[in-house]
């Protein structure tokens, strides 16, 4: 190697240690591993080094002797993205940029509802801290075990909060931002309301690593609700499921905070590969889990709760109910559904679209999809799962039982895909609902965003990052 990217890594060593800098020719191989190859096992990348800076100062710095050595930097958190925006490409000219370290809450302000916490920080790590003043930090998703507080506000993260408290968009307030030339955006502000010119905090939210790179947020929080309760539901079909949720936001209103859905088979999926989770209801052809987080206590919750669910029984939407008796049951049903994806990826290598609709087209929907998809690939097997409440369904496609699923995802992927997004288009649905565009979608993004928006985001791009050193080749 010649030229100012061979002595990159010396440079990078001496702005955040010898010890935060992972090379291949430093023998750090098996380290290096966790950063390169991303969480569905897709996509694995080369990186010129892995570069691990332990504050804002030193994310300013790196990027600084990146841009000025014309190299290519990927941001990443916890690495639980999964559309390939996070790792780098197969060049090994690219830097990886991880934020980990970057891992303080800064600050908690009671009385303003806010947290300011660094990129860093594990979304667990940031609820725990809310909790533990006792308040609410409502961003959940299932992998809040290892995603990044970054990494959510990079990709707009939504999870199954969002029918009450917005998306991760909606949840910022301000934030600290290191741009493509490595200067710090100091936009860390706690204020509900500020409109003072364009709102930069909004075009970075959901980048995806592609305009700046962000160090630290404000985000909001909420008083913890007195009482939680979370019931299943079986019900027969799709539009059953619909009429629940339109009972459960009249008689909840915004007590209504969780309501997911998920089919059979992705249920059965979860039992083949934990069958040590209790599974109730096991024959219902839709589950729906709903959660209520009341203000006013024990009582009032149950009583409210459970008339809902016997309203719903008796006008036929819920075939079958179990409310939830104790907080370790009520975790063993969110486990279930939390574990829809580990074990979609224990099945093997699946076809995911994370895709939206209206609440009203959902049924409709999918029972077009299901039978172009099936009448086209007979035996695939439809996962069917995801965010009702929001309109937000995981409609993934596992190959027919006992096939090759690498191959048939080579042969298949690209017209599975089409048929999806193209059943979306009367319907007025989008293709990318929460996970983002990253790699695996941005073709279909140029394909099917309109051409105005398209040159808009274009124009955003180039004066942002004007030497395109952020994530290339991803979302654009
Ligand atoms: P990474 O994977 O590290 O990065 C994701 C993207 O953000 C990349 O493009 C990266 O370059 C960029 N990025 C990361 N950090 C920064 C930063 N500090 N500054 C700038 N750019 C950055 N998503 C949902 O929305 N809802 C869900 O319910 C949901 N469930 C999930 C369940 C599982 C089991 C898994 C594995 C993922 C799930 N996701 C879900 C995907 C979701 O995108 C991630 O979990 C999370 O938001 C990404 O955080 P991360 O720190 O892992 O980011
Ligand atoms: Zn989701």
């Amino acid at each position: 190697m010649i030229g100012p990217a061979a002595a990159l890594p010396d440079v990078l060593r001496r702005i955040v240690g010898a010890g935060h800098v992972l090379t291949v020719e430093g023998g750090d191989d098996r380290a290096l591993e966790a950063y390169l190859l991303d969480w569905r096992r897709r996509w694995r990348g080369r990186a010129l080094a892995v570069v691990r800076p332990g504050s804002t100062a030193e994310v300013a710095a790196v990027v600084r002797a990146c841009a000025a050595a014309g190299t290519a930097l990927v941001p990443q958190g916890g690495n639980t993205g999964l559309v390939g925006g996070g790792v780098p490409d197969a060049s090994g000219t690219q830097v990886l940029l991880s934020l980990q370290r970057l891992n303080r809450v800064r600050a908690l302000d009671a009385a303003n509802l806010t947290i300011t916490a660094e990129a860093g920080c594990v979304l667990h790590h940031v609820q725990q801290a809310a909790a533990d003043a006792g308040l609410l930090f409502p961003l959940s998703l299932a992998a809040e075990g290892s995603c990044t507080l970054g990494g959510n506000l990079a990709t707009n993260a939504g999870g199954t909060q969002v029918l009450r408290f917005g998306n991760a968009r909606e949840l910022c307030l301000g934030l600290e931002v290191v741009t493509a030339e490595g200067e710090v955006w100091e936009g860390l502000s706690g204020l509900r309301k500020d409109n003072t010119g364009y709102d930069l905090r909004d075009l970075f939210v959901g980048s995806e690593g592609t305009l700046g790179v962000i160090t630290a947020a404000t985000m909001k929080l909420s008083p913890q609700p007195a009482a939680t309760m979370t019931a299943l539901a079986a019900c027969d079909t799709l539009a059953a499921c619909v009429e629940l949720l339109k009972l459960a936001r009249t008689r909840l209103a915004s007590g209504l905070t969780g309501f997911e859905v998920m089919g059979r088979f992705a249920l059965d999926l979860v039992a083949r590969h934990f069958p040590q989770l209790p599974r109730p209801l096991p024959s219902a052809p839709w589950t729906v889990l709903l959660e209520h987080g009341d203000t006013e206590g024990v009582a009032a919750a149950r009583t409210r709760f459970e008339a809902l669910l016997g309203a719903a029984i008796e006008a036929g939407h819920v075939a079958d109910a179990v409310v939830a008796e104790s907080l370790a049951q009520s975790r063993s049903l969110w486990h279930l559904r939390e574990s829809i994806p580990l074990a979609q990826s224990e099945e093997g290598l699946n076809i995911k679209h994370d895709i939206s609709l209206p609440v009203s087209a959902i049924p409709a929907f999918v029972e077009r999809t299901d039978a172009l998809l099936l009448a086209r690939f007979p035996g695939a097997r439809l996962v069917n799962f995801g965010h009702l409440g929001d309109g937000n369904l995981h409609y993934n496609l596992q190959c027919p039982e006992g096939d090759d699923a690498r191959r048939f995802l080579e042969q298949h992927e690209h017209e599975v895909n089409r048929i999806v997004f193209d059943a979306l288009v009367p319907f007025g649905g989008s293709f990318s609902a929460e996970h983002g565009i990253g790699a695996l979608k941005r073709d279909e993004l140029a394909a099917r965003k309109s051409p105005v928006a398209l040159a808009l985001m274009r124009r955003v791009k180039a004066a942002l990052d004007p030497a395109g050193i952020l994530n290339p080749g991803r979302v654009l």
